[in-house]
């Protein structure tokens, strides 16, 4: 099982992550590669923070 990022569908490998073609019949795991990982995490964070959810310390 590979895993595929499911923003920029970066496939990870051995050496990393890298833009490659997915193979057909191969069973794909979708996640976040660490870039996207950390920008999601960031649009999550302003969206708590438009939204007033979050509560400031
Ligand atoms: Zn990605």
């Amino acid at each position: 099982m590979q895993v595929i990022c499911c923003v920029c569908h970066k496939t990870k490998n051995h050496k990393g992550w890298a833009k490659q073609a997915a193979r057909s019949g191969a069973q794909f795991s979708h996640g976040y590669c660490p870039q996207c990982y950390r920008q999601m995490m960031e649009m999550v964070e302003n969206f708590f923070v438009l939204n007033g959810c979050r509560k400031s310390a």
